[in-house]
């Protein structure tokens, strides 16, 4: 396996590149497969036919997210929904605390999903749906 973001060679099991410090999985500069050069918009490499980006796969839905942010954001589901399971908790505790001042939080991070700004990858970096 290679690294997305340099390019360099790094262990199958490992968490993090050791060259550059990136997750891996993060980055588009490089194929993981053969360690080609990739343009980052690039679904396929080139060089060996290896899917870069599995958005059927993994990609959750935006509209799904920005609806649980706008309905349940003071509870934090839409963070968690998209793997930000720390801020979802968080959410959750300060609307409590605050008696759900805070879910304006939560409601306004919903909007901007189904904007398409805001958050536009979940916890794991892959773009939304
Ligand atoms: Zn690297
Ligand atoms: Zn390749």
């Amino acid at each position: 396996m290679y690294c997305r973001n340099c390019g360099n060679e790094i262990n199958n099991n490992a968490d993090v590149c050791l060259n550059c410090g990136v997750k891996t999985g993060n980055g588009d500069l490089f194929c993981p497969n053969c360690g080609k050069e990739t343009n980052p918009n690039a679904d396929f490499c080139v060089n060996c036919g290896m899917q870069l980006k599995n958005l059927a796969v993994n990609g959750k839905s935006k509209v799904a997210a920005g609806i649980l942010g706008i309905l349940l954001g003071g509870l934090g589901i839409h963070r968690m929904y998209l793997g930000y399971v720390g801020i979802g908790i968080l959410q959750l505790f300060l609307s409590i605390f605050t008696c759900g001042i805070s879910s304006l939080w939560g409601f306004i991070e919903g909007i901007l999903i189904l904007c398409g700004s805001g958050i536009t990858t979940d916890s794991d970096g892959n773009p939304l749906i």
